[in-house]
């Protein structure tokens, strides 16, 4: 294949699957092409996982491009997009990949496109080191809605890591142009919940998860609960949900094999309490996942925690192919300031 517009290294920043779905993404909108050298090339098992691989297939089939080394294990990848074209799509991740990250690989172009699109996607719908159903349609989707994006998603069945099985549906209903963004104060706490849910596993589990939780929080117990699901595997998460007056924020933390319920629960605890004694908005995956809408949208801001390598990763990427003004700074010992736009 010949020249490509834009070439990117794998082992930039995150060095993993992060780069690869941002810059299909943003592909996708700026009609740019790419090349990706050394995909994933520091992780265990190198290149294009099954994951990797169905959202570098799905972005490929939205806007009819043009793909070289789409196999698994690549290390190497050309993508030159068509144009994208709304419509009704199915996604199967296989191997209980995560249904959330497809989304995030797709989205930015059917979120531009000129028709309503709907998806089904099948796999995980609740994988560790993946946005979990429930951070994209509470968090996430949201905020994206008061930038004038309306996308609803369904969880039909949940999937949990090994055996999936899972299906979400999505309705994205796009915008000509995404408006701007404010938020740097996360206002008053309205609502707390701590909540675990098991699937074909013994309750106990999810009430430990949910007492470490509250416990460690020092919350009452009316705010808890527990759900047992139906899966066509075993799973289990905890959570922690904080509506405030500005946006809702979830934390989550994923049962394994020997690992400790109360283990599970401290970790959900964690990162709960980080965000609530730091005085920002958005948590730190929310900003890796935001900031590329505030780049679409070409202008706006938001109040972070220091940014994770995710989050680096993304404004390298969105800064390659959109060239538009982006800057992450440290604005006290607590909050960084991500910016989009020159009048900032
Ligand atoms: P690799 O790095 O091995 O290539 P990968 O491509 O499968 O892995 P990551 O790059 O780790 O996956 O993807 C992480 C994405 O999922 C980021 O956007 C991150 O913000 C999001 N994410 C991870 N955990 C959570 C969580 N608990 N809640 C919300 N979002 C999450």
């Amino acid at each position: 294949m010949g020249d490509v517009d834009l070439i990117l290294d794998g082992t930039l920043g995150e060095g993993g699957g992060q780069i690869l779905r941002t810059a299909l993404g943003l592909s996708m909108v700026t009609g740019r092409s790419f090349r990706i050298e050394r995909i994933r090339a520091g992780r265990k098992k190198p290149g294009l996982q099954a994951q990797h691989l169905t959202a570098v297939l799905a972005a490929a089939q939205v806007c009819g491009a043009e793909v070289d080394g789409a196999v698994l294990g690549s290390q190497r990848l050309e993508f030159r997009p068509g144009r994208v074209r709304a419509g009704n799509y199915q996604f199967e991740v296989g191997t209980a990949g995560s249904t959330g990250l497809v989304l995030q690989t797709v989205l930015p172009g059917l979120a531009l496109a000129d028709g309503v699109s709907e998806l089904i996607l099948q796999g995980g719908t609740h994988n560790p080191l993946a946005p979990p159903f429930d951070f994209l349609a509470e968090v996430f989707l949201p905020i994206l809605r008061r930038m004038g994006l309306e996308v609803d998603a369904h969880l039909e069945a949940y999937g949990f890591y090994p055996a999936g099985g899972g299906r979400i549906r999505v309705r994205i209903r796009p915008v000509g142009r995404l408006q701007g963004l404010e938020l740097l104060h996360r206002g008053r706490m309205l609502e707390h919940r701590i909540y675990a849910v098991v699937a074909r596993l013994p309750t106990h589990i999810a009430d430990r998860e949910v007492e470490t939780i509250r416990k460690k929080l020092g919350w009452e117990g009316k705010s808890t609960s527990i759900q047992v699901v139906e899966s066509v595997g075993p799973g289990n998460y905890a959570a922690v949900r904080i509506r405030c007056e500005q946006l809702t924020e979830l934390f989550t933390a994923f049962g394994q094999i020997k690992v400790p319920a109360e283990k599970v629960g401290a970790e959900a605890a964690r990162q709960a309490q980080r965000w609530l004694q730091a005085d920002v908005p958005v948590g730190e995956h929310l900003a890796d996942q935001l900031l590329i809408y505030l780049a679409l949208a070409g202008e706006g801001v938001f109040r972070t925690l220091p940014p994770t390598s995710h989050t680096q990763t993304n404004l390298e990427v969105v800064r390659r192919f959109l060239g538009i003004p982006l800057r992450l700074q440290p604005q006290d010992d607590q909050g960084w300031i991500c910016t989009a736009g020159v009048g900032r």
